[in-house]
């Protein structure tokens, strides 16, 4: 089958039949509900620009697999070309949706599975490698979308999964049967899952012995017996049934459609199980498929920063103060700060590297440094969004009231910019601002793709500091230094005593 387009991929998701709740109700028909079409116009835009010739060589690749053309969300990455396509697809995207278009996070996962169940099989004699390839034939001859799902509830922090009071805070294996395996427990923070074809699920954390049950990775579809899908709240979602205007970005929503996905007591057959109780691979798919999804915030965070910086000028220009040498600074400030994280994510795919598969993998370190970056810079230049913009972002009227026959004139008149300019158009491009640097965006850049200490930690234990300790050491004197004594034709001793003497 061919590459699906965005309009295709929407009638696609008609024939899938989730079991979704939102607002306590029941959703049946996902698609043309009004709460979840900004995500899935958002994720349509991820089918339709690879449909359009200038977006190619980002937006598609050749699969390893059949060798024929495919989206590049469905793609395992087999080169450093590749890598660096990835990250520019992501800056597309984010520039055309000025949101979370979703479909990175399924990608990822096909990315991370295929490495580590190759590395499995090597050391357990597994065949999940072979039958991870077969599955991933299916996803990218149908086009697929999948969900990414990692995160469980996790309930007691401070315990590991086989010490919670309640078994189901991460999911597990309750039963083997011959034809494959039942799971029970959860999956939180889901992002686009009501609109992917597929869940494919992760564990969350390395595993020790005692946690084989919860050392679990396999993918079913997303309208399987026995999920549930629970919708999450956003800051000012129902905005978007108020029209154009409040909202910010009606057409494509604020961050990416949050879930929390059940499993009770779900059968997966044994061609889509991945992983069963392979414990001391559960902390290198984490890893691997985290490092994926860290380099990316570079790209997509960095294309609503190129929004979010065109909104501000264009403000300015509306303000009339486009030419001050303050909003000039604050710009170069926000251009700065965003191809700073933008020159991460190139870094980190630049510097990858070829896996045992045969697939390549980002620079982990420069990748979890990519994402730190994102979770402070993007507070930073919304800040600046935010100063620009003044304090209209948090006072504005409502788009009902601008259009009132009674006050709508009023609004019309006092909220206007320089001469000639529209005043409608001025409050949706505030309110677009509100959206992107008031709502939900700034804690998603925190908490998506894992907090900033996960990326701490993962900075820490590949920041080799002994050999920056040995660095320093040679500096001081302590450890000899060969390219000095080779410049001064000394010993450090023989050179210092001449100035001791
Ligand atoms: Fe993709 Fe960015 Fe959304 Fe993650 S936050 S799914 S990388 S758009």
């Amino acid at each position: 089958m061919a590459m699906m387009s965005g309009k295709e991929y929407i009638e696609s998701l008609r024939k899938l039949k989730p079991r979704v709740y939102a607002f306590g109700e029941r959703v049946e028909n996902v698609v043309d509900y009004p709460m979840f079409r900004p995500h899935i116009n958002a994720a349509a835009m991820t089918y339709e620009l690879a449909m359009h010739p200038e977006f190619e060589q980002e937006m598609t690749a050749i699969s390893n697999l059949t060798g024929e053309k495919i989206n590049r969300f469905t793609h395992v990455h087999q080169s450093i070309d590749d890598l660096v396509n990835k990250v520019k697809m992501m800056r597309l995207l984010g520039q055309k949706t000025a949101t979370c278009f979703q479909r990175c996070v399924g990608l990822d996962g096909l990315n991370g599975v295929y490495i580590t169940t190759y590395d499995m099989d090597r050391k357990h004699g597994t065949d999940y490698h072979e039958k991870f390839k077969e599955y991933l034939r299916y996803v990218q001859d149908n086009d697929l979308m999948l969900a990414g799902a990692m995160s469980d509830p996790k309930g007691d922090r401070s315990l590991r999964p086989h010490q919670q009071d309640d078994p189901d805070m991460y999911v597990h294996v309750v039963e083997k049967k011959d034809d494959g395996i039942v799971v029970r427990g959860a999956k939180a923070h889901i992002t686009g899952t009501v609109n992917a074809h597929e869940i494919i699920v992760m564990p969350t954390r390395a595993m020790g012995d005692e946690d084989k049950d919860y050392a679990v990775c396999f993918a079913v579809p997303v309208d399987t017996e026995n999920i549930t899908l629970i919708f999450g709240r956003q800051t000012n979602d129902t905005r978007r049934l108020d029209g154009e205007i409040d909202a910010g970005n009606a057409k494509y929503g604020i961050v990416g459609g949050e879930t929390l996905i059940v499993f009770d007591d779900v059968f997966v057959p044994w061609d889509r199980v991945f992983m069963c109780g392979e414990n001391d691979f559960a902390g290198q798919l984490v890893e691997t498929f985290a490092g994926f999804h860290r380099s990316n915030y570079g790209g997509c965070k960095v294309g609503l920063a190129d929004v979010v910086t065109g909104a501000a000028f264009w403000m300015a220009e509306n303000n009339g103060v486009e030419k001050s040498p303050y909003i000039r600074d604050l710009m170069a400030e926000m251009v700065g700060m965003a191809e700073t994280c933008w020159s991460c994510s190139l870094a980190c795919s630049y510097q990858g590297s070829k896996t045992n598969s045969g697939a390549y993998t980002i620079n982990p370190l420069l990748a979890n440094v990519t994402k730190l970056n994102i979770t402070r810079l993007t507070y930073e230049w919304m800040r600046l969004a935010q100063d620009i913009t003044g304090g209209q972002i948090i006072t504005l009227p409502s788009e009902k009231d601008l259009r009132s026959p009674e006050v709508g004139k009023y609004i019309d008149k006092y909220f206007g910019g320089k001469a000639g300019s529209s005043t409608k158009d001025r409050i949706h491009m505030v309110r677009l601002i509100e959206n992107m640097a008031v709502g939900a965006g700034l804690p998603e850049a925190l908490h998506g793709a894992g907090s900033p200490q996960a990326q701490k930690m993962m900075i820490g234990r590949r920041g080799d500091f002994e050999t920056k300790k040995g660095i320093a050491e040679t500096i001081i004197g302590v450890k000899p230094d060969k390219y000095f004594e080779e410049i001064t034709g000394k010993t450090e001793d023989e050179y210092f005593a001449e100035f001791r003497d």
